[in-house]
């Protein structure tokens, strides 16, 4: 099977965002397993070419992505009035707002609103809340909510289809927007087949017929749920609108049948006014998708009486965000629209699958968010991050709100860096290895004698089965050939060249 086996454990008050490997660990699995590269490498450029024709069609694009940056910058600089205001607005209108510190607040508290909604039931005579339908969120995800609700006894049912792929597989998402990336069609029939009761044991891997056997599997939960659980894109501070955009039309399902509806957002997803949706409505799928306009636009506004959902809470997730803002280079990542635009045109991300990233958030994006809302201590997955890239630049270019990954990695580096000078009293390895460096080579005499050691280095490359590269370094430089591999020093170096060339002409 091409996704694997996800062997990161996650724990505590972050939720998923932690794991106990770090990023080249992590990459290890995902560079060993040939299918996976076959069906992301096969998937990321399918989405790239057709987010590349939509974005052309649009002549003001640039115009757009620099709106979308501005508007984001203003919610950042007024992000406790807007939260205040959004509050304010969403009560008038008859909803609940819950403020949640981190991830175990914000699962209690979804967990209390579904027990107050079971004992409702049970006193007038129906059957306890066990099991709510989900919208697909990377907040629930983030807080690792599913996984506190099964604790408590309710399942939560995710009904977008390549959600419920990696619900039904026991497995983790591999990237924002299309989270059974890994998976090929293939793969998926065998999934709805060792999973799904009732399903046709013909059953085809044709796209059509796999959405037709999940269509059919998902009818029967809406229509019993009691219960639902979404994210929103967006909030609307002026109007306390929130907004959810789908493909599949399962979410305006969930966020309309049942009579309770919950929805975790991450405080950074505000926009000042309803203008402002006007920006990322076409910046959103045209980065996210490819498509010209997402097919489903889900917007709700309190309660209205008689229709759709009679009790409504919106429960504001910080898990770390406040700490991200208070960083002037850092904050940008917060600007993200979880387009996943950056992770389909990141060379690492592309052949290091998701799961390497230990994270719900994948790719630039997660290299830059993760360290921030988890927190970097000087060592472990966190701090392992801002280093999964290669600093193309490509993720720059495509991000529809002009977030500059590369320099908010750069950042993160140097604060990986001073915060790992502190933790240790004793130079790292990689320190240590730097300041050999740079002792020998500020010196010319120096420098020529290093380079008598550089026949060992070929041998090392030749014992080693391959002369032109050295794929295990000794200690204490294994930890970088840990992961890559280090091209074997050439036969002759400059020097040696040039005397042999024009050495008689000195
Ligand atoms: S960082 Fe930019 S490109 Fe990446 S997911 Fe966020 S908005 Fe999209």
């Amino acid at each position: 099977m091409g996704g694997g086996t996800v062997t990161h454990h996650y724990a505590g008050a972050h939720g998923f965002l932690r794991s106990e490997q770090t990023f080249p660990q992590g990459a290890h699995d995902g560079l060993r397993n040939a299918q996976l590269r076959r069906n992301l490498g096969h998937a990321t450029a399918t989405i790239r070419a057709k987010r590349a024709a939509v974005v052309d069609e649009v002549p003001d694009w640039e115009a757009l992505r620099s709106a979308g940056s501005a508007i984001k910058t203003e919610v950042m600089a007024r992000l406790p009035a807007l939260l205040v205001q959004l509050e304010e607005q969403v009560t008038a209108r008859g909803g609940v707002v819950h403020w949640a510190r981190d991830a175990e607040e914000a699962n209690r508290i979804v967990l209390g609103l579904i027990r107050e909604k079971s004992a409702q039931e049970v006193a007038a005579g129906r059957a306890p809340v066990d099991q709510v339908v989900k919208v697909k969120s990377m907040a629930t995800q983030e807080i690792a909510l599913n996984e506190a609700l099964a604790e408590a006894g309710i399942a939560a049912l995710e009904t977008d289809l390549a959600e419920l792929i990696v619900q039904l597989a026991d497995d983790k998402p591999s990237h924002i927007l299309v989270p059974a990336i890994h998976r090929n069609r293939a793969e998926i029939r065998q999934i709805f087949l060792d999973h799904m009761p009732d399903v046709d044991p013909d059953l085809t891997d044709e796209p059509r017929v796999l959405a037709m056997a999940a269509r059919a599997h998902l009818r029967r939960t809406f229509l019993a749920a009691r219960v639902a659980i979404s994210g929103a894109n967006f909030a609307v501070a002026e109007t306390g609108t929130l907004a959810v955009v789908e493909s599949e039309g399962n979410g305006r399902m969930c966020l309309t049948l049942p009579e309770t509806l919950i929805t975790v957002m991450g405080i950074e997803k505000l926009v000042p006014t309803w203008r402002d949706l006007e920006v990322f409505l076409q910046l959103l799928p045209r980065s996210s998708t490819g498509e010209r306009m997402n097919p489903y636009t889900s917007m709700w506004t309190g309660v209205t009486e008689g229709d759709g959902p009679q009790s409504v809470h919106l429960v504001l997730l910080d898990n770390g965000r406040t700490e991200a803002l208070a960083d002037e280079v850092g904050r940008a990542a917060l600007h993200c629209i979880r387009c996943s635009a950056c992770l389909n045109v990141c060379p690492v991300y592309e052949r290091a699958g998701g799961h390497a990233y230990g994270s719900v958030y994948p790719g630039p994006i997660g290299a830059v968010l993760t360290p921030q809302l988890a927190g970097m201590h000087g060592s472990g997955h966190a701090d392992s991050l801002p280093y999964a890239s290669s600093l193309c630049g490509a993720c720059y270019d495509a991000c529809p709100v002009k977030i500059d990954i590369p320099s908010i990695l750069v950042h993160l580096r140097a604060r990986h860096v001073e915060t790992a000078r502190a933790a240790h009293r004793l130079p790292t390895a990689e320190q240590a290895a730097m300041a050999a460096a740079a002792w020998v080579m500020s010196d010319g005499r120096r420098f020529a004698a290093s380079e008598k050691g550089l026949g060992a280095g070929r041998l090392l490359g030749r014992l080693q089965g391959d002369a032109s590269r050295i794929r295990a370094l000794p200690p204490p430089f294994n930890a970088w050939s840990a992961a890559r591999d280090t091209p074997a020093p050439p036969p002759e170096t400059f020097r040696q060249w040039w005397s042999r060339t024009r050495g008689s002409r000195r």
